[in-house]
């Protein structure tokens, strides 16, 4: 049992709930002790959590009636919890909510004005902050004692100058919030947090951070500091993903609403769930699979990925001004020597050296000794960051 009790970290989607539980050991360290999520929520719900050491503790089928919606995923995830961890305290709960709008710079502990605050950013991102923000509204209503936090994706990025927050249209436009507010900000965050001691000699300099799992994006870092970042308003712009395809010029929008006559939600449904790799390939999303396929046109998609991300790698280095280490991370950044290696090489004018052997064996460091830009391989962990946030903001204030 954690000593000082625990820290639950939820992210609830349209239809998942992931949570992890960290239990505070006895100097305070936050320690994982379990990682589960309920998939299917509305559809065919299941329950399925590991221990730490990847130990299946649960999995198990659940009627529609107990997981009908994220309040009632919740709530069984709660209950899973109590049952597996009879007598732990659980101190707070923290949150990764995708919006945090302009305003929100830092996590911040939810009250009653702060949600509806937050309740006002949905417009943002209708497809994500609803979720997010239905887990925490279940929680006020049966636990209204337990402190909440929201730690948002936009949040690291609000360090960017003025020009990477802006779109040239008017200023109206801007001022209502048509802005790059960028994503992925707990795994660059945490990625940041871990540069120090990962790998020194980088940074305090200038890094370009892929993080690149199935949503995929990359941001700038001067001195541990977003500087800019490839998506912008929504988790749609810049490198192509999984399902969605990166930037598109918008003319392709106006022709698909203008001359075929798409609404609004099957443009959605273009966007966020048939493009990308997936559109691309026909064959599908996930990069393991295109990469054994045999088919030309997932040969294709990979080929055009590696060519969109070590583009703007290109960009992102000329806001830099120049470029002391890239850093690879999430599913394929993590796992995939071949991307590594084919985004490396189409950096080669950069200054960057490959070590095949080091980057085969998933190495911290995959540059040669006298490459004068260093790549590595640092492993995110976003809910590790979410953990940190909650504990400060309601235990080390
Ligand atoms: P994430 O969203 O961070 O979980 O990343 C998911 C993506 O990582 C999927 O496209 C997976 O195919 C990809 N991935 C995971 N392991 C590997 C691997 N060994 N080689 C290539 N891609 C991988």
């Amino acid at each position: 049992m954690g000593e000082n009790g625990s820290i639950l970290v939820v992210n609830a989607g349209s239809s998942s709930l992931k949570f992890s539980l960290f239990r505070l050991d006895a100097a305070d360290a936050l320690q994982l002790a379990v990682r589960g999520q309920i998939d299917g929520i509305g559809t065919m719900p299941r329950l399925k959590a590991k221990d730490v050491a990847g130990k299946t503790l649960v999995e198990r089928d659940l009627s529609l009636e107990e997981a009908r919606e994220v309040k009632d995923a919740i709530g069984l995830a709660g209950a899973w919890l109590r049952e597996q961890f009879p007598g732990e305290q659980l101190l707070a709960v923290g949150h990764r909510v995708v919006h945090g709008g302009a305003d929100y710079s830092q996590p911040v502990r939810v009250d009653e004005a702060v949600f509806t605050a937050l309740e006002k950013l949905t417009p943002l991102a209708p497809l994500h902050e609803p979720h997010n923000l239905a887990a925490i509204r279940a929680l006020r209503e049966t636990r209204p004692e337990l402190p909440q936090v929201a730690c948002f994706d936009t949040a690291f990025h609000r360090s960017h100058p003025q020009l990477a927050d802006l779109y040239a249209l008017p200023w109206e436009y801007y001022e209502a919030g048509v802005r790059r507010y960028g994503f992925h900000g707990l795994s660059y965050e945490y990625i940041a947090a871990t540069l120090p001691q990962a790998a020194p000699e980088i940074a305090d300099g200038r890094v370009i951070v892929a993080h690149l799992g199935s949503g995929a994006s990359l941001c700038a870092l001067r001195a541990g500091q977003s500087v800019d970042s490839t998506m912008g308003f929504s988790p749609l712009d810049g490198i192509p993903m999984g399902t969605r395809p990166g930037a598109i010029d918008p003319g392709v929008l106006l022709y698909l609403v203008g001359q075929r006559g798409m609404t609004p939600a099957a443009l959605e449904k273009l966007l966020y769930k048939e493009s990308g790799m997936l559109g691309l390939s026909g064959v599908s999303n996930d990069m393991r699979q295109l990469l054994e396929s045999p088919e030309p046109r997932a040969r294709l998609a990979v080929d055009y990925f590696v060519h969109y991300v070590a583009k703007e790698v290109g960009a992102l280095a000329a806001v830099l001004g120049g470029l002391d280490g890239l850093v690879f991370t999430a599913g394929v950044g993590e796992n995939s020597p071949v991307i590594r290696a084919r985004i490396l090489q189409a950096c080669a004018w950069l200054g960057v050296t490959l070590d095949p052997d080091a980057n085969q064996r998933g190495d911290a460091r995959i540059t040669a000794p006298d490459s004068a830009v260093s790549a590595w391989v640092i492993p995110t962990n976003e809910e590790l960051m979410i953990a940190r946030h909650t504990y400060r903001c309601v235990i080390a204030v």
